[in-house]
């Protein structure tokens, strides 16, 4: 089923309102098997509206439009829509059941103008709107299904997924489905993972091989479309190939996160965490954090910042600070040492660097950054080499770390 997609609104094309319905409906369509190949956006204009859905009925087999649904002057998609199709505007009974309906539970007076929305080319199909007055309406016209729905994202979600995808998917039922996995991988360029996985087009050849980054993650996508359980069986066979050439470099798949798996492995392996922070501020201990249930394995975290603190709370010596330098292999791991000594933790894990854009050095430049991990099989330090500005590198260093963890836990 070729699907399209058409965004009705001047403030879209005025650049006032992101087009967030667009991505919202390609993204449940796709969740959903279906794909958006073409998507369009009009302003408020009569015969623009009815020249894209001309157009469109002639090339797709179902469209989804969003906006201009509403009790206003500048509405016009129902109107447009019967001159597109060639009937009449009607007064729809369902539409207008439902308007009555709407503020008489609000207990509120319908105005007249209200009973404009109740005006629905004749013959159409009524999408029902359970948090708003304006109804949707469906229209088959020369072999393409329309759905058309308000513009509101709220309103249009809720009739998206409780009405015109249920439809769709029910049109399509016995046809093919398209089937997404998606595997997540840190420390592999896409080139190089281009490189590692390029030959299972090769080896299948109606695989989709897709490559996403989502910065610092790189996200493997690989989809196939045919019968449901076929495509699903070839699918985690394809998967299994993946695991196997990519090994720990991947960290996930599907909905799970660097900070979900983490969370979970904590938790397997029965761990304790502490942390101590220097140029990532608290990323770190957000990132734990972040996942409901984390004080069942997280105990402290300390953005030590200053060199004192680093003293004081850590018991970094001071001579260690001076003589190595703040940013070093040896201050991370006194700082992994002492947080986890004053937690009492079975984890510590440590962060120092230099996030820029000033306190860079010819040996030491921004983006240098040291991790360290003790643990009771000992403390191990690593040196980092990030790039890009102030956010990226303490962005990647947090990650970093927290895939260090993850691999610290599977191995332990
Ligand atoms: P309408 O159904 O055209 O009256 O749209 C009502 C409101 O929904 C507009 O004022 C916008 O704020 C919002 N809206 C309309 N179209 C979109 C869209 N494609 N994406 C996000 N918001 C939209
Ligand atoms: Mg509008």
């Amino acid at each position: 089923m070729k699907i399209a997609t058409l965004s009705i609104g001047d403030e879209l094309l005025f650049g006032e309102t992101v087009d967030t319905n667009a991505g919202h409906i390609a993204a449940g369509c796709f969740e959903s098997g279906m794909r958006v190949v073409r998507h369009l956006a009009v302003g408020d204009d009569e015969g623009e509206i009815t020249d894209a859905l001309q157009w469109l009925a002639s090339r797709y087999d179902a469209v989804i439009a969003t906006g201009g649904l509403g009790p206003t002057g500048d509405d016009l998609t129902a109107r447009a829509a019967a001159r597109a199709f060639g009937v009449r505007l009607a007064l729809n009974e369902a539409a207008l059941g439902h308007l009555r309906e709407f503020f008489l539970k609000r207990n509120l007076p319908m105005s007249p103008a209200c009973e404009k929305q109740a005006l629905l080319p004749a013959r159409a199909g009524v999408i029902p709107n359970p948090v708003g007055t304006a109804c949707g309406f469906n229209f088959m016209y020369e072999g393409c299904r329309f759905h058309f729905l308000p513009g509101v994202p709220r309103e249009m979600e809720r009739m998206l997924a409780e009405t015109v995808i249920p439809a769709m998917q029910k049109e399509l039922a016995g046809g093919p489905a398209l089937r997404t996995r998606i595997l997540k991988v840190f420390g592999h360029p896409e080139v190089e993972l281009e490189r590692m996985l390029g030959d299972l087009r090769l080896i299948c050849p109606d695989l989709q091989l897709a490559f996403c980054v989502e910065f610092p993650e790189v996200h493997v996508k690989l989809r196939i479309s045919g019968e449901p359980l076929e495509a699903d069986r070839r699918l985690a066979e394809l998967a299994a190939r993946v695991r196997e050439r990519l090994g720990d470099s991947l960290f996930a798949e599907g909905g799970e996160t660097i900070d979900t798996v983490v969370a979970r492995l904590l938790r397997e392996k029965k761990a304790t965490l502490a942390l101590a922070e220097s140029c990532t501020g608290g990323l770190l201990a957000k990132r734990i954090t972040d996942v409901s249930g984390s004080s069942a394995y997280f105990l402290q975290g300390m953005v030590t910042y200053s060199n004192e603190a680093k003293t004081r709370l850590l018991q970094v010596p001071a001579g260690l600070i001076a003589g190595r330098g703040a940013v070093s292999a040896e201050v991370a791991r006194a700082m992994a040492e002492g947080v986890r000594k004053s937690a009492r933790s079975k984890i510590g894990l440590a962060i120092t660097g230099i996030a820029g854009p000033e306190g860079g050095s010819d040996d030491k430049p921004v983006g240098t950054v040291f991790i360290a991990l003790a643990a009771s099989s000992g403390t191990i330090a690593r040196e980092y080499r990030f790039h890009g500005d102030r956010e990226r590198i303490r962005s990647i260093a947090s990650f970093a770390a927290m895939d260090w963890l993850r691999k610290h836990l599977l191995s332990t």
